[in-house]
C-alpha cells in the first residue's frame, strides 16, 4: 500500500470544520504564513507559529504536492495596537535605540534567521519584505479605493460594511467591533481599519512613500493580502498565523481580498475561494507561559536563544510544540522542555546505535515488517497534523525489533522528513549544550571523565569518587548506568 495514501484533513477556520485538502491548482500546494514585525526578538510563542507552518509545509511536500511556500517580513506598518490610532511598532523601537528603521529591521530580521535555522524549519520558496511592495500595496488601494474606501484627514480608511459577511473569520458581531477598535473620529464603522496612514502635517517618518491619498505608509492588513496575492496569486491554498489573527488581521485581510476580487458594482459577498484569497485559513494557538516572560516589554523574556543558554538544544524546543496538536494551547514550562530534551535524547541515541550497527548498508529501502507503521505515521500526520501521535508511532518504530538496522534508518528518515527533528544527522556532542553560566568547559568535564574510566579500570575506586566528587563541585553530575547512556549532566 502507499505511504502516502491517507486523505489529507486540515482544519479551516473559516468553516470552523476538518476539510479535505483540494488544491486550487493540480498537484500544487500554495501557503502563505504571516511573518515576524521585525522590531524585536521574536519569542518562543512566535517561534511555534513558524514550526506549526513548517510541519504543515513538509506534510504537504510528503503527501507530494509541489510546494510554493511564502512568509513576509514586516518593516513598517504594524501599530503598536489594533487601533489605527497606535504607533508604528519599527518607528517607535527605532527612536527607543536611535538607529534607523532600517538598521532595526535588518538585525532582527537576520535574529529570527537564526532562530528559523536553529529549529530547522525549512526556507520557504520566498521571503517577502513589505517594504517591497510598496507601489503594488498602492494600486491596490487604488484599485478597491472607489467602491470600498473612504479618506479623513488621517488616512485612507476600508469600510468593512461595504462587503458581505465582514468579520465571518472571527465570527464576530459587527457591534462586537465597537469595543475592540478605538474610534478614530469619523469613522463610519467601529472596525474600520487604516489601508494608507497619512504622514501627519509637519511631522516627517523614517519610512514614507508617496501616494494619492499623501506621503505615508501602507498599513499591516494591506500589506498581507498584496504580497500573498502577487506571489501566490488569488485564490492560493492556505493562509496560516496565530490565532490572535483570527481575530482581526485576517478578517482584514479578507474583507480587502473581497473587494480587490468581485466584480465592480455588484454585490461583494463572502465567495470562497474566489474572493476570500485563500481557500483555508488555519491558525495555531498560543504557547502560555504564566508567569510573563513571554512579554517583550519583559526583561529575560523567552527568547530561543535564552534556552540555549540555560544549556537546551534548541530541537528540543521544536520537540516540545511537537508533542502537543498545533490547535491546543501549549504551557511553557522548564520541567517539560527538560522532558522533551530527554525524548529527543533517546531517539538520537537509538539512530547513533543504528549507524553503528548499519555500517555500510545504509540507503536500504524500509522493508514490509515497517509498512503498517509507516501507514500508521501517514495517517496521523493526515489527520490535522496530528503531531503527538505521529511521534508515537516514531517511538514503535525505533522499538521494533529483529528488523535489519539500515532499513529502521531509512523508516526513521521518512518520519522525520516530515518531523524535522533532524534526527539522523543530529550529533549526540550536540545535544550536551554547556549553561552559559556554568564554569566548567564540555572538553575539561570530558578529561575527567576519562580519568575516571582508566580509574575504575584499574579498579581504583578511590581515586574515581575523587574524581566524580571533583566534578560535582562544577555542579557536574557523573552518570553511571544511565540507560541513556549520556556520561553527565549538569546538577
Ligand atoms: P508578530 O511578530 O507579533 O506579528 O507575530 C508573529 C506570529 O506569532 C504571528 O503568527 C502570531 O499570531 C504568532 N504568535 C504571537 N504570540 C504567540 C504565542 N504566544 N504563541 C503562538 N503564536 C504566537
Ligand atoms: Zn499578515
Amino acid at each position: 500500500m502507499d505511504k502516502t495514501a491517507a486523505p489529507l484533513v486540515l482544519f479551516n477556520s473559516l468553516t470552523r470544520a476538518l476539510e479535505p485538502f483540494v488544491p486550487v491548482h493540480e498537484g500544487e500546494a500554495r501557503v502563505y504564513s504571516c511573518g515576524p514585525t521585525v522590531y524585536n526578538y521574536p519569542h518562543i510563542g512566535n517561534m511555534r507559529a513558524y514550526v506549526f507552518a513548517d510541519i504543515l509545509g513538509r506534510t504537504l511536500s510528503h503527501k507530494g504536492y509541489k510546494l510554493t511556500h511564502v512568509i513576509n517580513i514586516t518593516d513598517v506598518g504594524h501599530l503598536t495596537d489594533d487601533a489605527d490610532a497606535g504607533e508604528d511598532k519599527m518607528e517607535r523601537m527605532a527612536a527607543a535605540q536611535k538607529q534607523s528603521i532600517w538598521d532595526i529591521a535588518e538585525h532582527y530580521k537576520q535574529a529570527y534567521w537564526m532562530d528559523v535555522r536553529a529549529l530547522n524549519i525549512r526556507q520557504p520558496a520566498k521571503w517577502t519584505v513589505a517594504t517591497d511592495y510598496v507601489s503594488q500595496m498602492i494600486e491596490f488601494a487604488q484599485k478597491i479605493a472607489p467602491a470600498h474606501c473612504y479618506e479623513l484627514e488621517s488616512g485612507l480608511y476600508f469600510d468593512v460594511a461595504s462587503v458581505a459577511d465582514y468579520g465571518r473569520l472571527a465570527r464576530a458581531q459587527t457591534d462586537e467591533g465597537e469595543g475592540r477598535i478605538e474610534a478614530v473620529e469619523g469613522k463610519r464603522n467601529a472596525a474600520d481599519f487604516a489601508i494608507w496612514r497619512k504622514t501627519p502635517a509637519g511631522e516627517k517618518r523614517q519610512m514614507e512613500w508617496d501616494s494619492p491619498w499623501g506621503r505615508g505608509a501602507p498599513g499591516w492588513h494591506l500589506e498581507c493580502s498584496v504580497m500573498s496575492g502577487e506571489v501566490l496569486g488569488f485564490p492560493f491554498d492556505i493562509h496560516t498565523g496565530g490565532i490572535d489573527h483570527r481575530e482581526i488581521h485576517h478578517p482584514n485581510e479578507i474583507a480587502q481580498n473581497q473587494a480587490f476580487c468581485c466584480k465592480v458594482d455588484e454585490p461583494c459577498g463572502l465567495d470562497v475561494p474566489a474572493n476570500s484569497g485563500a481557500r483555508m485559513w488555519m491558525h495555531n494557538n498560543f504557547l502560555v507561559e504564566r508567569s510573563g516572560k513571554m512579554s517583550k516589554s519583559s526583561g529575560e523574556f523567552l527568547r530561543l536563544q535564552l534556552l540555549i543558554d540555560k544549556g537546551f538544544h534548541p530541537l528540543a524546543y521544536r520537540m516540545m510544540c511537537l508533542q502537543a496538536h498545533y490547535r491546543s494551547e501549549l504551557e511553557f514550562s522548564w520541567d517539560g522542555l527538560a522532558a522533551a530534551l530527554t525524548r529527543l535524547k533517546r531517539l538520537v541515541l537509538a539512530v547513533a546505535q543504528l549507524k553503528e550497527r548499519a555500517g555500510e548498508s545504509a540507503g536500504a529501502v524500509p522493508g514490509p515488517k515497517f509498512a503498517p507503521l509507516l501507514e500508521r505515521f501517514d495517517a496521523a500526520i493526515s489527520d490535522d497534523l496530528n503531531t503527538p501521535v505521529a511521534l508515537t508511532v516514531l517511538d514503535e518504530i525505533v522499538a521494533l525489533k529483529k528488523v535489519d538496522p539500515a532499513e529502521k534508518l531509512s523508516a526513521i528518515a521518512v518520519v522525520d522528513a516530515v518531523l524535522g527533528l533532524d534526527l539522523l544527522a543530529l550529533e549526540r556532542r550536540a545535544l550536551r549544550l554547556r549553561p552559559k553560566n556554568a564554569d566548567i568547559a564540555v572538553d575539561e568535564i570530558e578529561s575527567v571523565l576519562e580519568q575516571r574510566r582508566e580509574a575504575r579500570a584499574a579498579k581504583d575506586f578511590a581515586m574515581s569518587d575523587t574524581l566524580r566528587e571533583q566534578l560535582a563541585a562544577h555542579g557536574v553530575e557523573a552518570m553511571d548506568g544511565d540507560p541513556l547512556g549520556w556520561e553527565w549532566k549538569l546538577g
